[in-house]
């Protein structure tokens, strides 16, 4: 199994490269140059999360590493989760079922996806005798979730920008109070767009590398990452009903991710009904699928974080796959000229959409009710990303048949304001986000340019 990208310049390339690249050379994102095939006889009567795993991952790795290899690397790879078998799934009603996904050490879904890319990252490293800076920033939880992931790595180096914004004082906290030698928090005096820039330079420029060191990018495009999210997929519809019939899977979606993984994982044989494409007011996604309009907007700030973004990265793929029907040149087309040009595509290829795939969008209103509701129905807390899908949910009732699954991706004790906002108070706070709440903070404040930047990572590379 081989990769290439959407934009069609950068192909032929083996799991380890596109693992260690990220991006295409071409500006595109990496694909597979097909869908393996599960087989779904075996795959039903998996008991753990590992187990599926142990099934799913070597799939996409098999140009560059053994088999028994990557069995023995899962072995050790998901770490500190609190919950057994990673996961939990809670019935709240016949036809829907909650999958929590955020009892990894950040508390939030990006656990899955980081330590699968650190522990590649870590093997890939040793065997070439290489190090790596990993340079990323983040607005919510991609940067703790990385952090965690490489933090044990000594080859591995992590330099993470903070914007000054809107994320918690958990998350920021989750960052900086890791006290690793190999672990560089940066407060930056400026937007997360900003901190995207810097980083997009740094890539660019490459000019605090070391000799025989790679510059690793953490954001969400990076193909392991899609990988580690396809197994929780698979393994909700194992417990659920043994992949016998088809599911609805309701996702809470910033930058896409997420969704391409339970895309990836039906067209891969995973029974799907339709996918719920739950965003907040940045609705870019809710656009294109309600009116066929993919413009870009200035970013407003919600009260899930996590979920503010202008563009959903990781769409390209969904483009390029499911409505061009994998044409390099077309997606080249469209992508070359956004976001300067909007994305609008054929009335007649843009209709496909219906068949898999529902949107909504929810303002921050609504979401504090759906919080407040969902406690009371169901008496439990959800945090806000949650409190989308689970809206979502609420709203396109009527147009679902079949079961429905809601992806809980955070711990709502990341975002005790919002807890007070909706007159909720948690009973039982995590140890691990709890210790994390009186620790010191340990963190350079540096200005917005890439110089003083690029500095700071020469001085402590
Ligand atoms: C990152 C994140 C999302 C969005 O996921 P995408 O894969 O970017 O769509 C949703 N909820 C939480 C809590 C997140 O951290």
């Amino acid at each position: 199994m081989l990769f290439h990208s959407t934009r069609g310049q950068d192909k032929d390339k083996t799991f380890e490269q596109i693992l260690m690249q990220g991006l295409a050379d071409d500006g595109g994102l990496f694909m597979p140059d097909y869908w393996p095939q599960v087989d779904i006889e075996y795959l039903k009567n998996l008991e753990s999360f590992i187990d599926v795993a142990k099934y799913i991952v070597p799939l996409y790795t098999g140009s560059s590493f053994k088999k028994e290899d990557v069995i023995e690397l899962l072995n050790n790879t998901w770490h500190n989760f609190e919950e057994q078998d990673l996961i939990k799934i809670t019935q709240i009603k016949q036809s829907t079922s909650i999958l929590e996904l955020y009892h990894g050490p950040t508390a939030a879904f990006k656990d899955f996806g980081l330590q699968l890319a650190a522990a590649f990252f870590n093997k890939t490293l040793q065997t070439q005798n290489k190090t790596a800076i990993v340079f990323g920033a983040t607005s919510g939880d991609t940067g703790s979730a990385a952090i965690d992931a490489c933090k044990d790595f000594e080859v591995i180096k992590s330099f993470i920008l903070i914007p000054h914004g809107n994320m918690s004082e958990i998350q920021r906290k989750q960052m900086t109070t890791v006290q690793s030698p190999n672990v560089h928090p940066i407060i930056v005096d400026g937007t997360f767009d900003d901190c995207q820039d810097i980083v997009k330079n740094g890539f660019k420029q490459r000019s605090f590398l070391k000799k025989n060191q790679y510059l690793l990018a953490v954001n969400s495009i990076n193909w392991v990452r899609i990988i580690g999210q396809i197994c929780y997929y698979f393994y909700s519809a194992i417990k659920i009903n043994k992949l016998s019939k088809p599911l609805n899977f309701s996702v809470p979606t910033g930058n896409f991710g997420n969704v391409f993984a339970c895309y990836a994982a039906s067209k891969m044989g995973m029974p799907l009904s339709k996918i719920i494409v739950a965003v907040n007011s940045n609705d870019i996604l809710y656009r294109f699928f309600k009116n066929n309009d993919y413009s870009k907007k200035t970013v407003s700030e919600t009260i899930s974080p996590s979920m503010d973004i202008s563009v959903a990265s990781n769409f390209e793929r969904l483009i390029y796959d499911f409505f061009l029907n994998s044409n390099s040149e077309l997606c080249n087309k469209l992508y070359n000229n956004f976001p300067e040009v909007s994305i609008k595509l054929e009335d007649s290829i843009w209709k496909k959409s219906s068949e898999l795939f529902l949107s909504h969008s929810v303002d921050d209103d609504a979401t504090i009710q759906c919080m407040k509701s969902f406690y009371e129905q169901h008496g439990f807390i959800i945090d806000p990303h949650t409190a989308v899908a689970a809206h979502a949910v609420n709203r396109l009732e009527e147009e679902l048949m079949n079961e429905t699954v809601i992806l809980s991706t955070a711990h709502p004790a990341k975002f005790p304001n919002i807890l007070r906002n909706a007159d909720l108070k948690l009973k039982n706070i995590p140890k691990r986000l709890d210790e994390v709440k009186n620790k010191k903070e340990v963190a350079v404040n540096i200005p917005s340019s890439d110089k003083s930047i690029f500095e700071y990572i020469i001085k402590h590379n």
